[in-house]
C-alpha cells in the first residue's frame, strides 16, 4: 500500500516543508507588521470601507469572522468578512489583507475570468478531492487481487483527483491577482507611506508563498497517483 511506499514520502516531504516554511513566513511577516500601526490610524474595517467605497462596491457588506487570517471575500454573497486581528486594528498588516479581499471583490465585479471558473469549480474540485484518493486506493485494491477493472477505477480516480489540482492552480492567478490589485490600491489611494506600503506588500508576498505550497502538494500527490495507475508501483 502507497502508505508503506518510501517514494510516497520522498515525493511528499519537501513540498511539505515547503508548506510550513511559507506559513511561519505569514506568521511571522503578520505578527510583525500588526504591530506596526499605520501612520493615518485606519483600522481594516475602516479601511475597507474606503476601498469598497471607491472602487464603486458600496453594495459589499463587511462583516467579521471568529477564525485567526479567516479573512475572504464571499463572491456568493457579496460579503466581506474580517478577523478581528485585522477589523479592529490600525496596523500595516491589516492594510494589506484588507486591500487584498477588497482585490477579489473588484474581480468579482469585474467578471475577473479566473475567479469565475475558480468559483464554477468548486464542488467538483471539493468531491474530486475526496474521490480521488477512495477511487485510487479501492482500484489499487482490487487490482492487486486480480480484478481486471482495477487499473480503470484508478485511472477513474487519478481523473477526478486532477480536478483538485486543477482548482489549486486556478487559485494562483486568482491570488496573485488580487493582490497586484491590493498594492495598486494602496499606492494610488495614498494610504500608506512608502514605508507602510513595503510592510504590507511583504504580508501580501508571504502568503502568496503558501498558495504556491498548496498547489506543489497537490501536483505531487497527482504525480504519485499517476505512477500507481501507470503500474510503476506495486
Ligand atoms: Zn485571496
Amino acid at each position: 500500500m502507497f502508505f508503506f511506499d518510501p517514494l510516497w514520502f520522498l515525493i511528499m516531504i519537501p513540498p511539505l516543508i515547503f508548506m510550513i516554511y511559507a506559513q511561519a513566513k505569514v506568521n511571522s511577516a503578520f505578527k510583525k507588521y500588526s504591530k506596526v500601526a499605520n501612520s493615518q490610524h485606519i483600522t481594516g474595517v475602516e479601511a475597507a470601507q474606503r476601498l469598497l467605497q471607491s472602487n464603486g462596491l458600496g453594495n459589499v457588506k463587511v462583516e467579521g469572522v471568529k477564525s485567526r487570517l479567516g479573512d475572504h471575500y464571499d463572491p456568493r454573497k457579496k460579503v466581506l468578512r474580517l478577523s478581528p486581528a485585522v477589523a479592529n486594528t490600525p496596523s500595516v498588516a491589516a492594510l494589506g489583507i484588507v486591500a487584498h479581499e477588497v482585490g477579489h471583490a473588484v474581480q468579482d465585479k469585474t467578471g475577473y475570468a479566473f475567479l469565475r471558473f475558480r468559483s464554477s469549480m468548486v464542488p467538483a474540485a471539493n468531491l474530486g478531492s475526496t474521490l480521488g484518493y477512495i477511487f485510487v486506493i479501492v482500484g489499487f485494491l482490487l487490482a492487486m487481487f486480480g480484478t481486471a477493472f482495477g487499473m480503470t477505477v484508478v485511472w477513474i480516480g487519478v481523473f477526478l483527483f486532477s480536478l483538485a489540482v486543477l482548482f489549486s492552480l486556478v487559485t494562483l492567478p486568482v491570488e496573485f491577482n488580487a493582490s497586484n490589485r491590493a498594492r495598486q490600491m494602496l499606492r494610488s489611494t495614498g494610504m500608506v507611506s512608502v514605508q507602510e506600503y513595503e510592510g504590507a506588500s511583504a504580508v501580501l508576498s508571504a502568503a502568496a508563498l503558501t498558495y504556491v505550497a498548496a498547489t506543489l502538494q497537490a501536483v505531487a500527490q497527482l504525480f504519485y497517483f499517476v505512477m500507481i495507475a501507470m503500474g510503476m508501483r506495486r
